[in-house]
């Protein structure tokens, strides 16, 4: 069975191998990356949720290449923003995915308030998407704080400043391993292939 982990970030293509079964139902999968599909074009991320942005891009992708596709939209919802920068999380501090940018503004916005008050959740929305247009959406959450400065080297986007609850770690300063056996991703994608193909 072939499946398209369809992603141009290749942080989340990498933790996604990392992640997904190499079988299911005792049927091998070789898992396919947009680097096979060079000519695929990912859509514009219009959506209004999460959910929304996870099931275009799965589903593009799938009627793409014509195979099932998976996709993850992610969002990091701080509590005294309201839940900014949700889906805007890529969007943060302007049109580029600029990661320090948008950190930035992130520790800006939460200046002057204490650790209980950064409170924060990771959220992913995953997609299966078959090219008949049939999806199957799952979702995995983290909660944490926003720290007060970037904290380690590892990971990618606001894995720096997001500790994760109970462990005094940012993502940035667990191991591939660390993240990838706690992380949203994870608790969404481990879901995934189940409730898509049983
Ligand atoms: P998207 O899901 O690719 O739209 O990601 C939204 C934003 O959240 C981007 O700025 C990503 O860099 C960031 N992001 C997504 N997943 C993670 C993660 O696992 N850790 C840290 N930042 C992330």
């Amino acid at each position: 069975m072939k499946i398209l982990i369809a992603t141009t970030n290749n942080n989340k293509v990498k933790e996604l191998q990392a992640i997904l079964p190499p079988s299911i139902k005792g049927e091998k999968v070789e898992y396919l990356t947009l680097k096979d599909f060079p000519d695929f074009k990912a859509p514009e991320e219009t959506g209004r949720t999460l959910k929304e942005n996870a099931v275009l891009k799965a589903l593009a992708a799938a009627r793409f290449a014509d195979i099932p596709a998976l996709a993850d939209d992610t969002g990091l919802e701080v509590d005294a923003l309201r839940g900014a920068p949700g889906v805007k999380s890529a969007r943060y501090a302007g049109p580029d995915n600029d990661a320090d940018e948008n950190n930035r503004k992130l520790l800006a916005a939460l200046d002057g308030l204490f650790l209980g008050q950064r409170t924060a959740k990771f959220k992913t929305v995953a997609c299966y998407a078959a090219p008949s247009g049939e999806t199957v959406t799952t979702e995995g959450e983290v909660d944490g704080f926003i720290g007060f400065g970037y904290r380690g080297e590892n990971g990618f986007g606001y894995d720096p400043l997001f500790i994760v609850k109970g462990t005094g770690k940012t993502l940035a300063e667990m191991t591939e391993k660390e993240k990838n056996g706690i992380s949203h991703r994870k608790l969404a994608f481990e879901k995934i292939l189940t409730a898509a193909l049983g």
